[in-house]
């Protein structure tokens, strides 16, 4: 109880007793006329003694004890509370230490940390042990009251998710901290400033949204979070460590893929994505309004791209967003994606270009494990996946070669057809006990099956100089050589019937002469998902876009 609380306690007490004293007034001037006997009266006045001393004690002892209390706050006052909001108003030049950088190296040592209290454990009432997070780190924190520095109510202070900053002694705990990724130091909390505080009730809690299929296994009562409430509540959901990992490792194949295509001599480009006319044709293409006339969001930046190399670019490469009006729910659509694109010039044959993108594949998926072993085994953690199986060299099939695999195991297939998600799935798994690799490229596709712009097959029309590679057993790039000669190109756009007119500025970057090219479009959402074994594109989207989610 505050000083204030108890002086206001004590006031409704002497309301109390006045009113107390007005009823014994009363009860002498008996509404039916019988005034009490002297006696009556005198033990009445006794019990009226008694209460009002057994009420001034009490008032006493509430003050004596506010005042203990705030004494109690005052010796541990300077040490915590509730930061002003921070408007920039001092740059003391402190030097802060991150939690994932928390090492015996620092034993003995004072720090300076900023963290977010995941849960806090009071153990007893001198004792609480806090769960610090920053990113994908956790450690585990300490207060002990000592009536000096800390006391019980700085131990009672900080409430789950707040972001606090705080100064602490690095001290190695007896045993290991299982519990945490920091597990060798635990920190010895003195100060303690509530930065930002949580204003509401949390949708779930970030251990609850962190429990892992083993969790689950080892204790079915746990109440799962659904990914329905886990987008719908993304900023909290995307705390978890895992979380934040799938989003550094996405960050990363970006990096790899620019490093790689940088390393090649390729130019990042920036494509329009508002364009005139669907650039892959079909219905799957979102029109927007643009100034009294229809314009579209570009469903790849496949047009654009080969008008670049038409320009003389050689080599170019782009990260941006692709939309497609995909309206299906599945596993791995997004209406809004990020494209990973590029398109190289060759000099004698498309899979120069080809070998290269397995190429830099290889290089992505063995740099993640090597640079990013943390956050990968930080996702595993929560979502277990066993690492993927992939050799020095991509595995390359050819269509017809992988249709036969199919077949040999009972599947049924057209010769030119396309694989179903299902047939790719089967087909996943029997190149896998076959050549023992998660990772291939299926050659030579059906001529049918591909966009108008694909070269087709010298050797047989009906197939094509394109390709597919997979990733666990689905796909996560398409590509080809495309047709670089105009007078090809009107051909192959009218025998898809294509409406040429869309096309007029396209084709003319080939009547303008064009050396031949191939490239390839990668979804990154689909390499980290099936990189990490994940079962649904959602995880792996920061905030998805899907037919029924335009929100966050
Ligand atoms: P799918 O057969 O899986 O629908 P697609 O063949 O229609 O894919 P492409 O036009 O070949 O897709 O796109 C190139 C790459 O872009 C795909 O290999 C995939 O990695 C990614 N991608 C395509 N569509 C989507 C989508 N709707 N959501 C997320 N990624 C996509
Ligand atoms: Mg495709």
């Amino acid at each position: 109880m505050s000083a204030q609380e108890s002086n206001t306690a004590a006031t409704e007490q002497k309301q109390e007793v006045a009113e107390l004293a007005t009823q014994v007034e009363d009860i002498v001037l008996d509404a039916e006329g019988k005034p009490l006997s002297k006696k009556a009266l005198k033990k009445l006045e006794k019990e009226r003694e008694k209460e009002q001393k057994r009420i001034e004690r009490e008032a006493r002892e509430a003050a004596e004890r506010a005042a203990r209390e705030a004494s109690e706050v005052d010796c541990a006052k300077e040490n915590y509370g509730k930061a002003p909001i921070n408007m920039s108003q001092v740059q003391s030049g402190t030097k802060w230490t991150e939690i994932k950088d928390l090492s015996a190296e620092l034993a003995g040592q004072t720090v300076h940390v900023q963290a977010r209290v995941q849960g806090s454990r009071p153990t007893g009432s001198k004792m609480c042990f806090l769960v610090l997070r920053e990113g994908s780190a956790t450690a585990q924190g300490l207060l002990v009251v000592d009536n000096e520095t800390i006391s019980k109510q700085m131990v009672k202070f900080a409430n789950s998710e707040s972001l606090v900053s705080l100064v602490a002694k690095v001290v190695v705990p007896s045993e290991p901290i299982k519990s945490c990724t920091v597990g060798d130091v635990e920190l010895h909390v003195s100060r303690l400033f509530v930065i930002s505080q949580v204003a509401v009730t949390l949708p779930f809690s970030i251990d609850s949204a962190s429990w892992s299929t083993l969790d689950y296994e080892r204790d079915p009562t746990l109440n799962r979070v659904l990914l329905h409430t886990r987008l719908n509540n993304r900023v909290v959901d995307l705390r978890t460590t895992a979380n934040n990992a799938i989003f550094k490792l996405q960050a990363a194949v970006s990096q790899l893929f620019r490093e790689y295509l940088t390393n090649e001599k390729f130019t990042e480009i920036h494509t329009p994505k508002i364009i005139s006319a669907a650039s892959e044709g079909g219905a799957n293409v979102f029109r927007v309004d643009y100034f009294k006339r229809n314009a579209f969001l570009a469903q790849s930046p496949q047009l654009f791209k080969q008008m670049c190399i038409a320009a003389d670019f050689g080599k170019v490469y782009e990260i941006a967003p692709v939309f497609r009006a995909e309206n299906s729910q599945t596993h791995r659509h997004l209406t809004e994606y990020v494209g990973l694109d590029l398109e190289c010039a060759f000099r004698e044959h498309y899979h120069e270009v080809m070998n290269m993108i397995g190429d830099m594949f290889i290089y992505i998926f063995k740099n993640l494990e090597k640079r990013w072993a943390f956050e990968l085994a930080t996702v595993r953690k929560q979502y277990p996946s066993e690492p993927i199986l992939v050799g020095d060299k991509p595995l390359k099939l050819e269509f017809k070669d992988a249709v036969a695999l199919l077949r040999k195991h009972g599947e049924e297939m057209e010769d030119f057809g396309d694989f179903t998600t299902k047939l790719e799935k089967t087909l996943g798994r029997l190149v896998r006990e076959e050549y023992g690799t998660d990772f291939y490229m299926v050659d030579k596709f059906p001529l049918a099956v591909r966009p108008f712009y694909t070269m087709p097959d010298p050797e047989n029309p009906m197939y094509s100089n394109s390709y597919d590679f997979f990733l666990r057993g689905e796909e996560i790039m398409s590509g080809a050589q495309r047709i670089h000669d105009a007078g090809m190109l009107r051909e192959r756009i009218a025998a898809c019937g294509v409406p040429v007119d869309d096309l007029i500025e396209y084709i003319k970057a080939f009547e303008y002469g064009c050396p031949p090219h191939a490239g390839g479009g990668v979804g990154l959402e689909r390499v980290v998902m099936f990189y990490l074994g994940l079962d649904d594109i959602r995880y792996s989207s920061l905030f998805p876009r899907d037919p029924t989610r335009l929100e966050p």
